[in-house]
């Protein structure tokens, strides 16, 4: 979700001319577009309110309430993105914004610094007002699971910005910047030097992003005891090279852990406070040796090179395909049609959604065998383990106790996230059920299909081969198709123009 909000924010942020095309004024835009946001927000007061109360009448239908409303929040979710794309480009929100936030220069008006961070400004506003008013449907979500603490409403709130903030707000408000510097010092965003230093910014934030993710989302230094002794000597015996390991504090609302850091220096291994509370210690080894299998496999930088040269190629794409459409991306071009900016920014969208859906899936399962690695020994027929069992170093072994624990582990995971119900008949339903399936598990894959592939390791181990050999295939393959395109492209429009494009 935050890849398809970062695409969503920044194609609003875009220096197209937007239009009014209900002619209205921009105190009518204004007055429309709260209309639809107070009907989206009325809409999650109805969702609150049917939820707290199918709980408060029956809390034992808990799984129920907890499966429908999460399904219409998700519906909701993506039903608000279509709407503010809808108030901005149809209700004339964005064209409002651009023709109020100038400021005057040498005699010519010019949007205000980071004034286009107010175009998809409707989207946030029923993004916050979500959180705040789905609180305490989460709340009697939460008790009647039987669970206590749950946070405040304000701690729930800062929760969720905080994170929007880190993966959405920073990257944004960057791109804005960089539009704005460019809107105010033309010579200077012309210049070949700015343009590289603005293209190095994407892999140097990616270095960075671990350090002020630290701060962020109130990371702390997971403290001092068993669990972290364990998960030292289990990093030391995998020979995984990191920083710290963290605790992220969420009230239990979470169960989670994650990699970030290209570099060693600036290398986290976060988990949620619930996956330490809930998880038995085999399937937080076993968690923790899936992350570290993202790091042995090259996944971190393998996504940086992808999204980077991803980057470009499309880019060079647009370029070389139809020049005018390069034209309404620059500021200069207030003559093309708005909405040529529309099938690039739709097509760069599907690009990431098939094909890092295709690369993510398939590095997701090759950490899943490191998983099953880290907490394996080296009897590929073994049946349990003991205080005795040896493992081997830089989880050499695989065996059928390990693959059982991480699959444990990943079944308990999707128990928290509430699984799925038997398929059901219809086959329209069917097909919607699997197309929404798909669409929440596009960068994992759904874990009935990653549990189904590591359990048919312990009866045909020789697959485990194969697979790894596949993969390693796609991956070259990938990476040799987006060079190529890369040198062809460059080629064909010229090494010079495509630098001044980016
Ligand atoms: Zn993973
Ligand atoms: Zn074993």
């Amino acid at each position: 979700m935050p890849i398809l909000l970062v695409l969503f924010v920044t194609a609003a942020c875009l220096p197209v001319p937007w239009v009014n095309p209900l002619g209205l004024t921009a105190g009518g835009a204004a007055g429309l577009t709260a209309a639809v946001v107070g009907t989206s927000l009325a809409a999650a007061v109805a969702l609150r309110a049917l939820a707290v109360r199918a709980l408060r009448r029956d809390p034992a239908r808990r799984a129920g309430v907890a499966r429908v409303y999460g399904r219409l929040r998700r519906l909701f979710g993506l039903t608000n993105l279509a709407l503010a794309a809808g108030a901005i480009a149809g209700l004339g929100w964005g064209w409002a914004v651009q023709h109020t936030l100038t400021v005057t220069r040498f005699g010519f008006e010019q949007l205000a610094p980071f004034a286009e961070l107010a175009v998809p400004l409707p989207y946030f506003v029923v993004l916050v007002g979500g959180w705040v008013l789905y609180y305490d449907a989460e709340r009697a979500l939460h008790a009647a699971g039987g669970g206590k603490n749950f946070p405040s409403r304000l701690t729930y709130v800062l929760g969720h910005a905080r994170l929007m903030a880190l993966m959405v707000g920073l990257p944004v408000t960057l791109y804005a910047g960089l539009q704005s510097l460019g809107r105010f010092y033309p010579e200077l965003a012309t210049a070949d030097a700015f343009r590289l230093g603005s293209l190095a910014l994407l892999p140097g934030l990616a270095m960075v992003m671990p350090l002020l993710a630290k701060p962020l989302l109130g990371l702390r230094r997971l403290p001092d005891g068993p669990t972290r002794d364990r998960l030292e000597a289990l990093a030391r015996r995998l020979r995984f090279r990191y920083t710290d390991l963290l605790l992220w504090p969420t009230h239990g609302t979470m169960a989670n852990a994650l990699i970030a850091g290209l570099i060693p220096q600036a290398r986290y291994v976060v988990f949620t406070d619930r996956i330490l509370d809930e998880f038995p210690a085999d399937e937080v080894d076993a968690i923790f040796g899936h992350e570290v299998g993202h790091q042995q496999h090259g996944h971190l930088w393998l996504y940086a090179a992808f999204i980077l040269l991803s980057v470009i190629d499309l880019s060079a794409l647009a370029l070389w395909a139809q020049p005018y459409l390069v034209a309404t991306l620059t500021p200069a071009a207030f003559d093309a049609p708005w909405w040529l900016a529309l099938p690039p920014v739709g097509l760069a969208a599907a690009y990431i959604f098939l094909v890092f859906g295709l690369l993510s899936r398939r590095c997701e399962r090759q950490a899943d065998v490191f998983g099953c690695r880290a907490v394996s020994c080296a009897n590929p027929a073994c049946t349990g383990h003991n205080p005795d069992t040896d493992f081997p170093a830089a989880g050499r072994g695989l065996c059928p106790t390990g693959i059982r624990t991480f699959v444990r582990a990943l079944e308990r995971v999707e128990l928290l996230h509430g699984p799925d119900d038997p398929a059901p008949h219809r086959p329209t339903k069917r097909l919607l059920r699997g197309v929404f399936g798909w669409l929440r598990a596009w960068q994992h894959g759904p874990i009935r299909r990653r549990v189904g592939f590591l359990m048919d390791l312990i009866d045909h181990p020789a697959r485990e081969r194969r697979f790894q050999w596949r993969v390693f295939a796609f991956r070259v393959a990938l990476m040799a198709i987006l060079v190529a395109a890369l040198v062809a492209l460059g080629e064909a429009v010229g090494w010079r123009n495509l630098l001044a494009a980016l």
